[in-house]
C-alpha cells in the first residue's frame, strides 16, 4: 500500500482526503525571527492558525502540506499539535524555497551534503521532532533564472527523491529545461515532480506548462486566491477570471492529470504582515465554486483535489 509520510507519523495514501498541495502554516524570511518587530507569541500564532485549519476541516479538507521549507520558519512541533488539535493531516517538507532563502550554512554545502540532510530528514526525522518530511521542496531564486547554488539544491533533492521515493515541488516553474536537464542527469522520473506557480501573475507568461506537462512533469497552479480584486495585493496577483480561465485552458488541453491546484497561504505569517483576505480556505470558498460555476464535473474535482495530489505524495518503493 503507498503511504505518504505526515507529522504524526506515515498514512495510507488513501486516507489524504482533499489536499491543499502547496500551503504555509507560517512563512518568513531566513532571519525574521531575530526581529523583535515581529516576534509572536505562542497564544498569538495559535489563535491565528487553528481557526483556519479547523475551518478547513469542517469544509472536508483532509491534508495540508506545508511547503515552508529550512530556515523560512518551519517548525515540526508545533505542526504536530496543531494537527493532532484539528485532526488535519500536515505533511511537513525539507529543502529549500529557494537558494536565496538558505543560509551561508547551507548554501555553501556541497551536493553530497545537502543530499544526506535531505534524507536523513526523509528517513529519520527532522531535528529532534521523530516527524520524516513528506516532500522536498526546492525553488529559482530571485532573478527568474536558476542560480549555481539553485542547481545544487535541485541536483541534491533528485538524488533524495530517488533514494527515498519521496517527491518534489518547486517553488516556481521558470527556467524549466535547467530544472528538467538535472532531474534527466540524475534520472529522476518527472512525474515525481511538482512543478509550481505556474499561474502567478508575475511569472505565468514566463512558464511553459503545457511543455512541462509534455516532458512529463506535474504542474502546480498553486496561487489561488492572490487576485488583484483584494484589498491590497501582493505584486504578484492576478485577476481572478485570468487564472481561472488558464487553468481551465490547461486542463481541458488533455493535462487534467499532470494538473494541481492550491493557494499558497500562510496561516500566520512571520516578519511580514502577510495578504489581507487570503487563506487556505479559499479553495472551498471560491475555487471549487468557480470550477462548479464553469461546468466542471465532481469527478474532476475529485482527480485535481484527491487522486493526483495522492499519487504524487505516495512514497514509491
Ligand atoms: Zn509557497
Amino acid at each position: 500500500m503507498s503511504r505518504v509520510n505526515t507529522v504524526l507519523g506515515a498514512i495510507p495514501a488513501e486516507e489524504l482526503g482533499i489536499v491543499a498541495v502547496h500551503e504555509h502554516i507560517g512563512y518568513g524570511m531566513p532571519g525574521s525571527e531575530l526581529d523583535t518587530t515581529w516576534w509572536k507569541t505562542p497564544e498569538q500564532r495559535y489563535a491565528e492558525t487553528v481557526p483556519k485549519l479547523r475551518k478547513f476541516h469542517e469544509y472536508g479538507g483532509g491534508t495540508f502540506v506545508d511547503v515552508t521549507g529550512i530556515c523560512n520558519g518551519r517548525d515540526v512541533d508545533y505542526y504536530k499539535s496543531l494537527s493532532a488539535k484539528t485532526g488535519v493531516h500536515i505533511v511537513a517538507c525539507t529543502g529549500f524555497v529557494g537558494g536565496d532563502t538558505a543560509l551561508p550554512f547551507f548554501a555553501r554545502a556541497s551536493v553530497e551534503y545537502l543530499t544526506e540532510h535531505f534524507v536523513h530528514e526523509i528517513t529519520v526525522g527532522i531535528g529532534d521532532t521523530g516527524s520524516r518530511a513528506g516532500v522536498i521542496k526546492v525553488g529559482v531564486s530571485r532573478g527568474g533564472r536558476m542560480t549555481e547554488l539553485d542547481k545544487r539544491i535541485y541536483r541534491a533533492a533528485a538524488r533524495a527523491a530517488r533514494r527515498t521515493g519521496v517527491p518534489i515541488l518547486t517553488h516556481l516553474a521558470i527556467d524549466a529545461e535547467n530544472a528538467i536537464a538535472i532531474f534527466h542527469d540524475e534520472e529522476l522520473p518527472l512525474d515525481r515532480v511538482l512543478f509550481g506557480h505556474a499561474d502567478d501573475g508575475v511569472n505565468a507568461e514566463k512558464t511553459r506548462d503545457t511543455w512541462i506537462a509534455e516532458q512529463g512533469g506535474r504542474v502546480g497552479f498553486d496561487t489561488f486566491g492572490y487576485d488583484t480584486e483584494l484589498e491590497d495585493p501582493p505584486f504578484w496577483a492576478r485577476p481572478r477570471t485570468e487564472r481561472l480561465d488558464h487553468f481551465l485552458r490547461f486542463i481541458g488541453q488533455g493535462h487534467l492529470d499532470k494538473a494541481l491546484a492550491s493557494a499558497d497561504a500562510n496561516c500566520s505569517p512571520l516578519g511580514w504582515p502577510g495578504v489581507k483576505g487570503h487563506t487556505v480556505n479559499y479553495i472551498f470558498e471560491d475555487l471549487i465554486p468557480d470550477l462548479r460555476a464553469a461546468g466542471v464535473d465532481e469527478a474532476t474535482i475529485t482527480t485535481l483535489f484527491v487522486d493526483n495530489p495522492a499519487a504524487f505524495l505516495s512514497i514509491q518503493a
